[in-house]
């Protein structure tokens, strides 16, 4: 029998906090269309004598973010110097925290493979400073410091992931939570949120861990998942072959789908971390936290139960409207208007996120109001035009931002449903098929949906359905 074999993951997340300033000076932190070195001071410069002060906001944000993963916030915490060189890191050193992060011990619950809920531990989330960024040039480098000094947050979990998808939905989870609590843009595209997975391959049932590898510059959900299952086969085959896996880190090379070695154990850092000395240990007493658990919104799996219970949607259903926070208020304030959770469901899901997606725009650009839809929908109820012709006044509605009456109007789309001037449509169809006609009758029952379809076109798809079954039923089956 082959052998199985077992995926440890554990994930680390990098998120710029959207805060106005940077994490240890006034400089803007919304550097990213500012020209290079504008938004720049001696702190984050690092000039000699520049000393560090706490961006109280980034704090607070990795408070509520701590609360949101569950985690336990220390009332005492310290930064960290975490020494190494790069041109990009102008002090010799990246502020962090290391022996006592602010935040511990928390979890996310994602599903698991077989669709199970599964918790996913998180070891720690804790703040510290992002790096400038060097600018490649043929033949030398250019360094921009806007970025140097933004607060970043890193969140790190225990190795509890068992597969690409679980890591994938893992990250996926996070997001959503840090866009919720409105911290972080969390946009992995636009480097707002970046990603490293530690990830290591047993025999099933091996007790001792194999050699951990880790993966880096993983810059998007997709990059992520690939990188991941590229790198569990790979491990796979080594191990079958009889090798052995080697201590590395690994980049991820997309345009090719395949890992490449950046760094092997030899050359592994020491950052020789110590407590900064330009800094005082952060104190957070219990009555911030609980100010600051009042600031919480309902957190996507609250939202997600909640939609369970009171619109009767599955899990899985209401995760899909819930994943985005506009999207969930969009449905809300659709279901508000119009009653029928499950009808606003389908119509949401179904003809505007084609649109959605077609259109490649968020939810808050769409020229439809949830009132929109509501009344719409109405139209259908009332018999003044039916389901298909709902659809694609939908779609006129998305292009044009008309209102439904409007374009139903002036369309002249409102079903016929005056029952003698179907009868007469239905005779004609009859006189004009007489082979059909008879084919039904010796016992083709098949041919009635051909029929129906004859007057829906004869109609240009205004005709009431239901009206024209009954009317062909009773002439048919005379
Ligand atoms: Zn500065």
């Amino acid at each position: 029998m082959a052998q199985e074999y077992e995926v440890i993951i554990g994930m680390e997340v990098h998120a710029q906090l959207l805060t106005r300033s940077k994490m240890f000076c006034s400089c803007s932190a919304d550097y990213v269309d500012a020209p290079p070195n504008t938004h720049v001071c001696p702190v984050c410069m690092a000039l000699p004598g520049a000393l560090p002060v706490i961006n109280k906001a980034a704090v607070e944000a990795t408070i509520r973010t701590g609360l949101a993963l569950n985690c336990r916030i220390a009332s005492f915490s310290v930064f960290a110097r975490k020494n190494y060189f790069y041109p990009d890191l102008p002090k010799g050193y990246q502020i962090s925290q290391y022996e006592l992060p602010l935040t511990t011990d928390g979890w996310v619950e994602i599903e698991d493979d077989a669709g199970h809920p599964k918790r996913v531990r998180i070891r720690r989330a804790h703040l510290e400073e992002d790096t400038g960024k060097l600018v490649h040039m043929d033949g030398y480098s250019l360094v921009d410091l806007n970025r140097a000094g933004v607060p970043l947050l890193e969140i790190v979990t225990e190795a509890d992931l068992r597969s690409a998808d679980e890591a994938y939905r893992y990250l996926r989870k996070l997001r959503t939570i840090l866009r919720y609590l409105g911290v972080s843009t969390a946009d992995m595209e636009k480097g707002a949120m970046r990603c490293e997975a530690n990830l290591s391959v047993r025999p099933k049932g091996q007790k001792t861990l194999g050699t951990k590898v880790e993966i880096k510059n993983l810059n998007s959900f997709k990059a992520v998942r690939d990188a991941i299952a590229y790198e569990v086969q790979r491990q796979v085959r080594i191990l079958e072959e009889g090798g052995t896996i080697e201590q590395v880190t690994l980049g991820w090379d997309a345009s090719r789908g395949r890992t490449f070695v950046q760094r092997t154990k030899e050359e592994a850092h020491d950052y020789r971390y110590f407590p900064e000395p330009d800094l005082l240990p952060l104190e957070v007493s219990q009555e911030w936290v609980e100010a600051l658990r009042e600031t919480l919104p309902e957190l996507p799996d609250a939202k997600m139960d909640r939609f369970v219970r009171e619109y009767g949607l599955s899990r899985k259903e209401a995760w899909i409207v819930v994943e985005e926070q506009d999207v969930a208020q969009w449905y809300e304030a659709a279901v508000r208007a119009y009653g029928a959770p499950r009808q606003v469901y389908n119509w949401l899901t179904g003809e505007i996120f084609r649109y959605l997606n077609e259109a490649n725009v968020p939810i808050d650009e769409i020229r439809v109001t949830p009132e929109g839809l509501a009344e719409l929908l109405r139209l259908v109820d009332d018999g003044t035009i039916n389901r298909n012709t709902a659809k694609s006044v939908l779609q006129e509605m998305l292009a044009t931002g008309k209102d439904a009456r409007t374009i139903v109007e002036e369309q002249g789309l409102a079903q016929v449903s005056d029952e003698a001037a179907l009868a007469s449509i239905v005779e004609e169809i009859l006189a004009a098929h007489p082979d059909e006609v008879r084919r039904y009758r010796a016992g083709k029952k098949g041919l009635f949906g051909w029929f129906v379809g004859q007057v829906m076109r004869a109609t240009r798809g205004k005709a009431n359905p239901d009206l024209v079954r009954k009317l062909l039923q009773e002439r048919l089956n005379e």
